[in-house]
């Protein structure tokens, strides 16, 4: 079970049974949390810190503890921040400074010197937080009481991220090939993506898989037709080219596992001793959180299970689209995102249909794919980008709609989106900002979680919304590089 450490922060000076007090205080928080936090995380109160050891030991604690995913820090009395210097250098998971109180009225017939000494987070809180603003220490602030639905709904959010950062902390991602020979925005500094994120990266031969292909079995194969059968309507006459699909997800299931991996790529100019691009494998894989990449991208593979992983509690969709073509109709204009094959299932509208049709590219024979119409409603699209000196995340607020009218010629997933503010803003704002043609899409995810996830991974964001004024943008853009060369 994964876990948050509570961390109530104090002084000695107060005194054993003010002391002792204040723990208990923060272990009722902490459980009431716990309660509410059901199902993603418990809350461990810790016993009260009272000096720089005691804050040192749980920060060590909290950062070498397999089953922490973050801290949850709360001085509901005055805690000099000095003791907090060498505990905060050495901690090393995501921080909620969780600003709140132990009462949620002030009791003005009743309060006295006893009361205000022992409920001071509004005193213990500043300079608590200023120690971290010193250090530079990047943590999500969250104010009110602890009983309110904003302020659990906020924790909550935290819970996942940072659940997320360290599925993220131990994520291994397989690259079957390399990148797309001449593509520049899929490919990337993978050791600074290991120090960054985590992600360990590393490439195998396409040899690999057919090996393990090779070895699958009519069972495995009849197996898998069975799931395929129960999950999708099978509208095609060529099962053979199913099977042949099949079996490569079972080579794919054998060699995630062998090789423990969350995330695949493979790219259509490596395709030997394969007959059909990976199509129907790849995105029934998707629709059970693999992280996927076509064409070698490993950033967007990484982050789609980061993502799906990050969602994995919430309803909605989450994952790899592929930006494709528009509808230019002025004042309605809407963008097709679909690809060649590679769409996760978790957008269809209806039960999928398992069709097989030609590819115009790759040389390979008519592979079996996934084809549906999409969900509609409120979402957000992700891209990562290396720029060089730093990575960038771009996080674009969409609206997925129901295709106006039906496509009868493109036999793929198809997913249709409205950009933000208008199209002609959203999609300048996303190519001045270098967002690629390939990102994460979520209908369960929301800026906020991406928000938080950049600032705990100190990751540069920019987001385009409702709010986007492109020349602000562009200026944006432009203090970025400065400060990034600063
Ligand atoms: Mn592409």
């Amino acid at each position: 079970m994964k876990k948050l450490y509570f961390i109530i922060g104090s002084q000695d000076l107060y005194g054993d049974q003010t002391l002792m007090q204040a723990e208990n205080n923060g272990k009722e928080i902490a459980r009431f949390l716990s309660q509410k936090l059901e199902g993603k995380a418990y809350i461990e109160a810790m016993p009260i810190v009272r000096n720089a050891d005691e804050a040192y030991n749980v920060c060590i604690k909290a950062t070498s503890d397999s089953e922490c995913i973050g801290v949850i820090m709360w001085m509901h009395t005055f805690s000099p921040a000095k003791m907090w210097i060498r505990a905060l250098q050495a901690l090393k998971k995501p921080m909620l400074h969780l600003h709140t109180q132990f009462n949620e009225k002030l009791p003005y017939q009743s309060i006295d010197m006893d009361f205000m000494n022992l409920n001071q987070s509004a005193h213990g809180d500043r300079e608590f937080g200023f120690i971290c603003t010193r250090l530079r220490i990047a943590r999500e602030v969250v104010v009110g009481y602890y009983k309110h639905d904003d302020v659990i709904a906020q924790i909550s959010k935290f819970c996942d991220v940072a659940n997320a950062i360290d599925f993220s902390r131990s994520l291994r991602v397989g690259m079957l090939g390399n990148n797309m020979r001449d593509v520049a925005v899929t490919d990337g500094d993978r050791v600074e993506s290991e120090i960054k994120y985590g992600w360990n990266v590393n490439y195998y031969g396409i040899g690999d898989l057919c090996e393990l292909i090779a070895k699958v079995s009519e069972e495995e194969t009849d197996a898998k037709m069975a799931e395929y059968t129960q999950k999708y309507e099978i509208d095609t006459q060529s099962i053979e080219a199913v099977r042949e699909q099949a079996k490569y997800e079972v080579a794919f299931e054998k060699f995630i596992s062998r090789e423990r991996l969350g995330a695949l790529t493979d790219t259509f100019q490596d395709l030997h001793g394969l007959r059909q691009l990976p199509g129907l494998a790849a995105q029934n894989l998707m629709s059970k959180g693999i992280g996927f990449g076509p064409e070698g991208d490993y950033k967007t593979s990484a982050l789609s299970a980061v993502l799906f992983e990050m969602a994995k509690n919430r309803n909605g969709a989450t994952g790899f689209t592929e930006d494709y073509t528009y509808d230019l109709t002025s004042g309605s204009e809407l963008e097709l995102a679909s690809h060649m094959l590679e769409v996760p299932p978790a957008f269809a509208a209806e039960k999928p249909k398992i069709q097989v049709h030609p590819l115009g590219i790759g040389g390979k024979s008519d592979p079996a794919r996934l084809v549906f119409n999409s969900i509609s409603g409120d979402a957000i699209a992700v891209s990562m980008v290396d720029l060089g000196n730093r990575f960038r995340l771009i996080c674009a607020k969409i609206s997925l709609i129901r295709q106006p009218e039906e496509m009868p010629k493109l036999p793929v997933a198809r997913i249709m989106w409205k950009l933000k503010p208008d199209f002609k803003t959203g999609a300048a704002a996303w190519i001045y900002s270098g967002g690629a043609h390939h990102a994460v899409v979520s209908t369960a995810l929301d800026v906020d979680d991406i928000r938080l996830f950049a600032k705990m991974t100190r990751t540069e964001l920019v987001v385009i919304d409702e709010n986007t004024n492109l020349s602000t943008f562009e200026q944006q853009l432009e203090m970025l590089e400065i400060i990034a060369k600063a």
